[in-house]
Order: structure tokens, then C-alpha cells, then sequence
């Protein structure tokens, strides 16, 4: 439904060019919901092209109060660019990248860069940008900034923040500034580029990045490997970490998850497997063939099963489909709800963050515990399926769990997806009333009357 008063629509329209706003159903529904399900509707999308529209779109909102909410690609997984009425200011046509400099290791781009292109237009030049959410092909370096993206490769290079120098950002009022630096040190003032980072749309709209880049290493070894039990398969993970080598990436599925893999693929996972690890090192290729080794005893001396080292590239895609497998064929298993979390815990509190979820799912007949992900950096994907309705007390109870699990060993809600809509609820039972105060207060600064993504993490 559209509540925007004709005048100031039409002040949009002069502000972006009619080409770039829409208020047809049609294009509405298009942007209003993300990868979490949560539909609800923006008044009106715009699409800007520069900075300077987006400059006048956010002056005029804020002359007029209209909530805004940026977005990416709409892959998130907590409704935080679901809009609720007013703009849904979409960044995708802003979509060029405008420098990489092998001399200063520095990309500029504009946010709405698709991030797998982006890292393959890097790619071909020698350098590399590290954070690879398993969403690239789709998702926006615009909206990896605001959600201070992670992947695999967290576990050795860091997650988007890492990589975030400075940007162009756009203000609440619609004035335009650049925060952060384009050097490769900086310590002038409050890091307010680290601060924007991850903060979700609520207090800037990015308009530019500067991002870090590194060379590209030159070779990478890749191994999977079977155990009998998550905890051997976590032990063996701890050796490695123990025995100085930092994996590039250290991938963990569980029993269930196996099971359900050995359901579509049914040679590719021996019987008495109960725990995968997918690792992979990086470096010279002497470095590579050294860590690999040594990776391969860690395991080899925490029980592992059986082992693959891939061979060629053809090897490393069938072993990574094992890993990348997992979320297509949990959607396929017949529950009617499932819920997908991240939670982080320290990575020597793993085995016991499994143990405890598999007690959780024993205590809740109704509720099938799939665990996966990063384990290299203690974040767990935790699905959980449920026969009931999204409405049923049952999940927001067991989810409730879940978390109260992360915290209760040291660990946080979210390592990557963030808070959105989905979990306001328990930010308060991690950062604690007075942290909770002061977000609130930093919000009110950058944002004095409330306009950017209102009602999402708080
Ligand atoms: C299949 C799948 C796999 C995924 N895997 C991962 C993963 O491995 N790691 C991970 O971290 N996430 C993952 N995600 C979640 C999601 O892809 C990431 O959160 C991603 O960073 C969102 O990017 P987007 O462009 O889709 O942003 P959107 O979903 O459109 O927006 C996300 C947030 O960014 C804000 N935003 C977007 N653009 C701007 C801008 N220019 N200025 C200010 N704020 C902005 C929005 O307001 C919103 O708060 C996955 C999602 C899916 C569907």
C-alpha cells in the first residue's frame, strides 16, 4: 500500500529520474523480503546511479521523516533489508568498480558489486580479496560491509571487516562523507569506517568502498577427511591449530548431516562416518605440500576413517559438493519448518557446543538438529527442523535454546548472518543492558530522527 503523499513522490522522481523509481505491485513485492521469508512491504523502491541521488533521495526522506531501507541483493537471512512501508532504496544499479591498484593493494568500488565477480575481476589481476560468503554469486559487497560478511576463508584471512579501509557513506540528512582511510595505516580520530561496518543499515547508506586487497597465493591443497565421532573430527582440528599451521579454511558436518548426504550421494560417505572435515591450506607450493602433510597426520592420529587429498581442480569441486551439498539437501528433507542459525562459540568450547545440541534435540522429540560450517573459527550453522508451523511455540523455544548454548560457553548469536528482525529479541541477553544503551545513543547521533532501517537490531 502506498502512504507516500503524491508531493513528495514526486520530488523522488525528480530526484533519482522516473527511470529509477517504482511503485507498481509488480516491482514493490519484488523487494520485500530477503533470504529469512519475513515479507512486508516498501511505499516505493528506488534504484539510484550515483551518489548524488541517493544524496537527495535521503535529504528529502528526512525533510519528510520517511523510513529508509537500503539494500543489496536481499540475501540476508534476518529480514534486516525488509522493509516496513516507506523506501526501499535498492544499491544494485551502483555497480561499478572504478580501481584496483596492485600498488596500493586498494580496490574503490561502488556497493552494489555482485562479490563473486568482484573477486573475479581481482583474481585475474594477481591480487586477492579473501571474504567469500557461500552466497557471492548473488550477494552485493554493499550489503557484506553492512553485514560484515564471513566464509570458509575466515578462519585464515578474517572476515569483510578485515578488509573494509574506509568509504564513501551517504548520512541520514543526505549529506555525503568519506570515513576511513585509502592508506595502509590511519589512526586519526574514532575508527568510525570499523563502526559502519556490520551496522545494518541503520546508521549510513555506503555510496563507495575502499577495500584491502592481498596477493593471491599461489597454490592451495585440499583434503577431506571421515571420522568416527564430532569429536574426533574437532580434536583433530585443535591439533592442527596446535601443530602452528592456520588453515585456509576447516569446513565440519556432522552425523545427521552425513546421513543426509549419504541419502542423495549414497557411495560418497562410508558407514561409519559421523563427522566430516573439509581443509584446505594455502601458500607456495612447497609451503602447501608441507601443511598438507602435516594436516593429514593431525587427522590420521584423531581416528580418522578415510581420507582424499584432492588431485586436480576437477577433485576439489567433487570434494567441496560434499560441503556445499548440505543446505540444498536439508531443504529437500520433508520438514515443514526450518530455521538456519550462526552461532560462534570458542573454538575449544566445540565438542561441547555439539554435545549440548545433541542433547537439546534428545530433550525435544519434535526437532531434527543438523549441524555444519566454519568450525575452524567455532561458527556453527545450526538447522533445525521442525514438523510444526513457523508460529509454534515449540521453535521459538528450542531456538531460544540454541542460543542460550552459544552464550552459556563464551560464544555470541551470530558469527556472520547478523541480528535484523529475527534475533532483537536475545541482543540484549548477550551485550547486556548498558552496551544496548550506548548502540542506541551512537543510532540516535548518526541518525537523529530514525529514519534508517528502523525497527531492525534494536
Ligand atoms: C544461500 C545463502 C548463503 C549465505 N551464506 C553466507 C555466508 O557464508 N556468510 C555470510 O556472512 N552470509 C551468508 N549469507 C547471508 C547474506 O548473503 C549476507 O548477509 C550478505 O552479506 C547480504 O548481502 P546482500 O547484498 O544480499 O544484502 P541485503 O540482504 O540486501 O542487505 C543486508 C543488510 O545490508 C544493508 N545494506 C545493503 N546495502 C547497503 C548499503 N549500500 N549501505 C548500507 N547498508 C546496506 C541492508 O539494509 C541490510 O541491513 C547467505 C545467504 C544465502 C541466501
Amino acid at each position: 500500500m502506498n502512504t507516500l503523499k503524491p508531493s513528495f513522490l514526486d520530488a523522488l522522481k525528480q530526484a533519482v529520474g522516473p527511470e529509477n523509481l517504482f511503485t507498481e505491485p509488480a516491482s514493490i513485492s519484488c523487494y520485500s523480503y530477503d533470504a529469512s521469508g519475513i515479507t512486508s512491504y516498501p511505499a516505493c523502491v528506488l534504484m539510484p546511479v550515483n551518489t548524488e541521488q541517493v544524496s537527495r533521495s535521503l535529504k528529502l526522506a528526512h525533510e519528510e521523516g520517511v523510513p529508509v531501507f537500503s539494500r543489496g541483493a536481499g540475501s540476508g537471512r534476518t529480514g534486516a533489508s525488509v522493509p516496513q512501508n516507506g523506501i526501499a532504496l535498492v544499491l544494485t544499479r551502483m555497480n561499478r568498480i572504478l580501481d584496483i591498484s596492485h600498488e596500493d593493494l586498494l580496490a574503490e568500488v561502488e556497493p552494489g558489486v555482485v562479490t563473486g565477480e568482484f573477486q573475479r575481476q581481482v583474481e585475474r589481476q594477481g591480487l586477492f580479496y579473501p571474504p567469500d560468503p557461500a552466497s557471492l554469486a548473488f550477494c552485493t559487497l554493499g550489503g557484506n560491509v553492512a553485514t560484515c560478511a564471513g566464509g570458509p576463508r575466515a578462519v585464515k584471512y578474517g572476515v569483510t571487516r578485515d578488509y573494509v579501509m574506509g568509504m564513501e557513506v551517504v548520512l541520514a540528512d543526505g549529506e555525503v562523507m568519506e570515513v576511513g582511510v585509502r592508506t595502509a595505516k590511519g589512526v586519526v580520530g574514532y575508527d568510525l569506517a570499523r563502526l559502519l561496518v556490520g551496522s545494518e543499515g541503520t546508521l549510513a547508506v555506503f555510496s563507495r568502498l575502499f577495500l584491502r586487497l592481498i596477493p593471491k597465493p599461489q597454490a592451495i591443497g585440499t583434503l577431506l577427511a571421515f571420522f568416527p565421532s564430532a569429536v574426533c573430527a574437532m580434536n583433530a582440528i585443535a591439533s592442527i591449530f596446535a601443530s602452528g599451521i592456520l588453515p585456509r579454511t576447516a569446513e565440519f558436518l556432522d552425523a545427521m548431516c552425513l546421513k543426509c548426504i549419504a541419502q542423495e550421494m549414497p557411495h560418497a560417505v562410508p558407514e561409519e562416518a559421523h563427522a566430516m572435515l573439509l581443509l584446505e591450506v594455502d601458500g607456495t607450493p612447497a609451503a602447501v605440500s608441507y601443511e598438507l602433510e602435516a594436516v593429514l597426520n593431525c587427522c590420521r592420529s584423531n581416528a580418522a576413517l578415510l581420507y582424499r587429498i584432492a588431485e586436480d581442480s576437477q577433485d576439489v569441486e567433487r570434494l567441496w559438493a560434499l560441503r556445499r551439498g548440505i543446505s540444498p539437501a536439508i531443504r529437500r528433507l520433508n520438514y515443514r519448518s526450518r530455521i538456519s542459525e550462526d552461532i560462534c562459540v570458542p573454538r575449544h568450547s566445540l565438542p561441547e557446543a555439539i554435545t549440548r545440541l545433541n542433547a537439546l534435540q534428545n530433550r525435544y522429540g519434535g526437532v531434527q538438529i543438523l549441524t555444519f560450517g566454519h568450525a575452524g573459527d567455532g561458527n556453527l550453522h545450526v538447522n533445525c527442523l521442525f514438523q510444526e508451523g513457523p508460529e509454534s511455540p515449540l521453535i521459538s523455544k528450542v531456538m531460544a535454546e540454541v542460543f542460550e548454548i552459544a552464550l552459556n560457553l563464551g560464544g555470541t548469536l551470530s558469527g556472520e548472518h547478523g541480528i535484523g528482525l529475527t534475533k532483537r529479541p536475545f541482543v540484549k541477553r548477550e551485550l547486556g543492558d548498558r552496551a544496548v544503551t550506548l548502540m542506541k545513543a551512537i543510532k540516535g547521533v548518526w541518525d537523529e530522527k530514525g529514519i534508517l532501517n528502523p525497527g531492525k537490531v534494536f
